[in-house]
């Protein structure tokens, strides 16, 4: 299939290019020349705006860091769907507000454009393996029909109810992520500042019940104080902030998000708004001396 891929990124790069890579025929689009470079030298065509690319193609994906980015892109100007034919598909793939989601669906259906929801877990390593999982909100039939695709991206893809569905999922995602990265940090100051190796607490804890993904991942990271991103901490703000916003919305307190979130908004206000979320572990550094 032609498919349209908007935002280059640490996450569309490789979505876009395993897409090439199953056969399909990519027209992309991203602010970043040096982005859109690279994915044309693996096979793709480069569109001049989103417009552009949303009247060469019947499906658009989009991969962009915040709901203002996804509304600007595809109702803005020069947007989605100023070039969109009628029937054009849209999955947007982005970590966004499930209000922003529905708001931008709606927009859609004005035109007679279908829109599905479907943010993805992962990060980076398994957006170049297409192994992310993906959790999807929207129409059933459509997501039954375009669901092969996503499957190019990842191991799998789960439909979760209307649209905002996916994206409220995600939610839950991130809470659960930002709250374990809260607490390896944790765990991992006190033994430091307790004199007991960090890298013998985590061979020895990794086999039992606290043993996570994300511990596995990221308290390497921690231990050897490498940041490089991986998911940075501003857009991890980003999705706590959604969360809370969601939370408040629906009456449903989120006292652990919002202490993870001051704890990242202290980062970002020391200059490491750029370093992966790992990079939590700076502020227990700071907190203890250590
Ligand atoms: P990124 O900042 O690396 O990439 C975003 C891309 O969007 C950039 O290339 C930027 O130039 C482009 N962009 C922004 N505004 C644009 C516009 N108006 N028109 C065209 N292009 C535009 O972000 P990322 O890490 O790839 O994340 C993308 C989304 O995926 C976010 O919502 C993020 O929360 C989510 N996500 C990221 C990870 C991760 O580990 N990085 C994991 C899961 C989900």
């Amino acid at each position: 299939m032609k498919i349209g891929f908007i935002g280059l990124g640490i996450m569309g790069k490789p979505m876009a290019k395993n897409l090439l890579k199953a056969g399909h025929e990519i027209v992309c689009f991203d602010l970043n020349k040096a982005s859109v470079e690279e994915v044309v030298a693996a096979g793709a065509a480069a569109g001049t705006s989103a417009a552009d690319v949303a009247a060469q193609v019947p499906l658009v994906i989009t991969m962009l860091p915040n709901s203002p980015h996804v509304k600007t892109v595809v109702m803005g100007e020069k947007g989605v769907l100023e070039g969109a034919k009628a029937g054009l598909k849209l999955v947007d793939m982005s970590s966004i507000a499930p209000l922003a989601s529905q708001e931008i669906e709606k927009a859609c259906a004005e035109k007679g454009v279908k829109m599905l929801d479907a943010p993805v877990s992962g990060g980076e390593p398994k957006a170049i393996d297409g192994t992310l999982a993906i959790m999807v909100g929207g129409d059933k039939e459509l997501f039954e029909e375009l669901k092969d695709i996503l499957l190019v991206m990842g191991a799998s893809a789960v439909h979760c109810g209307p649209i905002g569905a996916g994206n409220t999922t995600k939610l839950a995602n991130q809470i659960i992520v930002a709250l374990n990265i809260a607490a390896v940090s944790e765990a991992f100051t006190l033994v430091k500042k307790a004199g007991v190796d960090p890298h013998l607490v985590f061979d020895a804890i990794k086999g039992g019940l606290a043993g996570s993904t994300v511990m596995n991942a990221k308290a390497p990271m921690m231990m050897d104080s490498s940041f490089k991103p991986g998911f940075k901490i501003d857009l991890h703000i980003k999705d706590l902030a959604n969360a809370m916003d969601t939370g408040h919305g629906v009456g449903s307190p989120l006292p652990l998000t919002a202490s993870v979130r001051e704890m990242m908004e202290t980062l970002h206000a020391d200059g490491f708004g750029g370093e992966d979320h790992s990079a939590l572990a700076r502020y227990y550094e700071k907190v203890s001396g250590t």
